[in-house]
């Protein structure tokens, strides 16, 4: 048997695996070693035997309360994605898998991969009302892209609000992107009539993956040079933090009326928001916007609930450098970050897929409801 994970997000270190029921792996650091979780690779062995895996570094990981009760994910055909028993215990996360074919990827959550990335851009583009702008270069020589989403008639553009939607700071929470893939399909549904209305009242500025160099290698949290972009917004650099950089620059062209930054969180079983209640010009009007925003989310899906999340920050205590704190605060505009699970959601379990990219997507549609909700409302 062997196991390999260079390829496209590919992560996980070989140590040992002479003995099948005790396999010893390692997750490789993102660069810079301060975070790791991701873990992504494909193990050939016998069908019928039983195979277990147990990372040994699993103690020093970055989230030790994401392994609580959470079920690796896995998948043969790379298309259909389902739990694998998984326990932690001692520092170590086994993982028990079963083979049903020759050939099996195992990995933290459903990768959305490079390839895909670049199938997502180029399917988009074909769309009339839809265009991709070059925002700039990561430090891998990356693409950095935007796809604006918006009217025909472009003359209309200072009367419609501007929506910006980015996915994926952390590139390990590849539920993010699956949920951008999910709302754009549905914004360029032709008989989506909430996307026709929403496009009549609103541009769309989406970055479907902020950190393609992250994604490609394999992180969890951080871009090529180990840089936490979602710590980055106050002062981004060229040398640090251009992904944030070129966005920042491109929202200060547009504006922002409403912001939504799509994450996932090792920790919570459940999808939540995060908003911006702690920044110093926070006020009645934004407070407002959100529970509308929250509150019509929860009907346009029984995924989405307000009873569990972070803790909300004192007034004037805000994290500046947080992308949805720094946006709020510079466009006085709707902010908030979304938050899925990596495990499940508690309220709605599935033993068998746990959250998935089905689920997410469907939650990308269902934000598009709440958009509605408040895009009158946003100025
Ligand atoms: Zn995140």
């Amino acid at each position: 048997m062997r196991i390999t994970a260079n390829f496209d997000a590919g992560n996980i270190d070989v140590i040992n695996v002479e003995d099948k029921k005790n396999i010893q792996l390692a997750i490789r650091p993102d660069f810079g070693g301060e975070f790791f979780q991701w873990f992504n690779f494909r193990m050939e062995a016998e069908v019928g035997e039983q195979y277990v895996l147990n990372i040994v570094n699993a103690g020093e990981a970055s989230y030790l309360e994401g392994w609580d009760n959470y079920q690796a994910v896995a998948s043969y055909d790379r298309q259909h994605w389902f739990r694998l028993p998984t326990s932690y215990k001692d520092g170590k996360l086994t993982i028990v898998a079963d083979m049903d074919y020759e050939s099996i990827q195992i990995a933290y959550f459903a990768p959305y991969s490079y390839e895909q990335h670049q199938d997502l851009l180029a399917t988009v583009q074909m769309h009339p009302l839809a265009c991709l702008e070059h925002l700039g270069e990561t430090l891998d020589k990356r693409d950095l892209t935007l796809v604006k989403i918006g009217g025909s008639d472009s003359n209309n553009d200072a009367n419609k609000r501007n929506i910006w939607i980015i996915a994926r700071q952390h590139p390990g929470e590849t539920m993010a992107e699956w949920l951008a893939d999910g709302l754009m399909h549905s914004l360029l549904d032709e008989d989506n009539a909430t996307a026709k209305l929403l496009l009549d009242k609103a541009n769309f500025y989406i970055v479907p993956n902020m950190n393609p160099d992250g994604s490609v290698r394999g992180h969890l949290r951080t871009n090529a040079v180990g840089t936490n972009l979602n710590r980055e917004w106050s002062s981004p650099s060229l040398e640090k933090s251009p992904e944030v950089f070129h966005v920042i620059h491109k929202m200060e062209q547009t504006g922002v009326d409403l912001f939504y930054d799509v994450h996932g969180d090792e920790a919570l079983p459940f999808v939540f928001l995060a908003g911006s209640q702690g920044t110093p010009s926070y006020n009645d009007r934004l407070a407002q916007l959100r529970d509308r925003f929250s509150d019509v989310l929860k009907l346009a899906s029984a995924d989405f609930q307000s009873e569990f999340g972070y803790d909300v920050d004192a007034p004037g205590t805000a994290n500046m450098t947080v992308a949805t704190n720094w946006v709020a605060e510079r466009f006085d505009c709707l902010a908030n970050t979304l938050e899925m699970p990596f495990k499940d959601n508690d309220n709605v379990p599935d033993a068998a897929t746990g959250w998935s990219p089905e689920r997410s997507m469907k939650l990308g549609d269902a934000s598009l409801i709440a958009m509605l909700a408040v895009v009158d409302d946003l100025r």
